[in-house]
């Protein structure tokens, strides 16, 4: 008698991604089991002066992707967006201009924090999904289909921002705090190994799992970094203005100075995140506190008018500066044992607002291409035996997603000067539609 056994999942990465792929394959009857190198945020406080947080735009097309696991989240998030209809352009002199981004059918993109975000889709989980938080994949040995962890061998030890994720300086992309090490900073690795039917990388642009399959398999890969350092700021909340909003709250706003540029997303509670690009050439010439003032005063002043020196000089000098890489990787899956979705597969600059948004849509695509390609939650195949049905798919899946991600990467960097630059010119009515899609 041939025994059907659940076919099951291990997810690396609790982001976005991740939870969203979890809900995802649990929806179609998988086994999940979900790892997280972080604390879990469930009930944390997630408001912006609390952390630092990177807004996102999401777009129809991450709503959509949202939608097609649970209408309810992409409904919930909507709510707890804020709606961005145009960009304000803020000139030197101070003049500000609304681009509307879609004036004959309104279309919006939507401002909303990270950290709620990531928050609210990982509190969507639902019990049956195995979740082990501060447990980072250490190795997984892909042709025995086994991955192994890493925990902090004490709960108590000291929390630490994680510097092994490849970014220089720090650079988080806006997540809370770290793992927990032990008083030596080692963790300690889980001896027996996890077994499972398909490992799946969300783990984000520094992802072990792809490092893992490029030993594996013949996958073109291609990492590149712009000048660029990203750094975040925070325009406080203006209790004499409706809301708290010192600038137009539906706007994505956008101080274009050429060679860097400021650009600012509103919050619920009346504040804006900022994100300053510049050089990092630029930014070492900014050695001392009297000089980024100076370099803030003469290229910001309606910036700094609104949240005042003080507290924009402590935000510079105190906040990591990122990185921004694009990565590009083919194929994103090997045999039936290990895919990559989200970052792990394709990092892109932020300027298209479109990281995030294709993540999600990763998850949409493959929901659609297991069911294209009939694959049950079940399997007669015993764990380590290759399946050829789930290694069809997941060629399908890569090879259908393949020229639309090398697209966007690209798109990605062309909006870069775009945003920086090409706005002010007259030509940006044409133009503005970019950043809206
Ligand atoms: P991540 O969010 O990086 O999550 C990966 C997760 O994996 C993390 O929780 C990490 O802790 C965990 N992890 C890593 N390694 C391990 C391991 N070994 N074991 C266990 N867990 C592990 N996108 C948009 O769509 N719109 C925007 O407006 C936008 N703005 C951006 C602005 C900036 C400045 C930046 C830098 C990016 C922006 N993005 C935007 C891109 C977006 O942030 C990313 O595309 C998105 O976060 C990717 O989600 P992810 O789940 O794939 O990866």
């Amino acid at each position: 008698m041939v025994l059907e056994r659940s076919r099951k999942a291990l997810i690396i990465g609790a982001g976005p991604v991740g939870a969203l792929t979890a809900l995802s394959l649990h929806r179609r009857g998988w086994e999940v089991e979900l790892w997280e190198s972080r604390d879990d945020p469930r009930g944390k406080d997630t408001a912006p002066s609390n952390l630092r947080s990177i807004n996102l735009a999401i777009s129809a097309r991450g709503l959509e992707a949202l939608r097609s696991v649970d209408p309810s989240l992409a409904e919930q998030f909507q709510n707890e967006a804020i709606p961005m209809k145009g960009r304000m352009i803020h000139h030197v002199n101070g003049k500000q201009e609304s681009q509307i981004y879609d004036p004959i059918n309104g279309q919006c993109i939507n401002s909303i924090g990270r950290p709620l975000l990531n928050q609210r889709l990982v509190e969507s989980l639902p019990d049956a999904i195995k979740i082990r938080f501060q447990t980072k994949l250490s190795r997984v040995d892909l042709n025995n289909k086994i991955a192994f962890g890493s925990c902090p061998e004490k709960k108590d030890a000291i929390p630490g921002e994680e510097h092994d994720d490849g970014q220089i300086g720090g650079g988080d992309h806006g997540k809370s705090a770290g793992r927990a090490q032990n008083a030596k900073g080692e963790d300690k690795e889980d001896e027996s190994g996890t077994p499972f039917d398909l490992i799946i990388g969300c783990d984000g642009s520094w992802s072990k799992v792809r490092t893992s399959i490029m030993r594996m398999e013949r996958m073109d890969f291609s990492q590149s970094f712009i000048p660029h350092a990203y750094i975040e700021l925070h325009m406080p909340a203006d209790p004499s203005k409706p809301g708290g909003y010192a600038i137009d709250k539906n706007h994505l706003h956008i101080w274009p100075r050429h060679s860097f540029m400021l650009i600012g997303l509103p919050n619920k509670d009346g504040s804006f995140t900022l994100t300053l690009f510049i050089p990092f050439s630029s930014l070492s010439t900014l050695t001392t506190r009297e000089a980024a003032g100076r370099f803030f005063v003469e290229h910001f002043p309606s910036a700094v008018q609104i949240i005042g020196e003080k507290r924009l000089l402590d935000d510079f000098e105190n906040n990591p500066r990122g990185n921004l890489v694009t990565i590009n990787c083919t194929p994103s899956a090997w045999s039936s044992h290990a895919l990559l979705l989200g970052d792990a597969s394709h990092s892109m600059v932020p300027f298209y607002g479109q990281g995030l948004n294709c993540g999600l849509e990763d998850v949409r695509v493959l929901s659609s291409i297991l069911e294209k390609h009939k694959i049950k939650s079940t399997t007669s195949l015993r764990m380590g035996e290759t399946d050829k049905d789930l290694e069809l798919a997941l060629k399908a899946y890569s090879v259908e997603r393949q020229e639309d991600l090398k697209a966007i990467c690209e798109l990605a960097l062309q909006n870069y000067t775009e945003m920086r630059s090409h706005v002010l010119s007259p030509l940006h009515h044409i133009r503005r539609f970019i950043d809206s899609a």
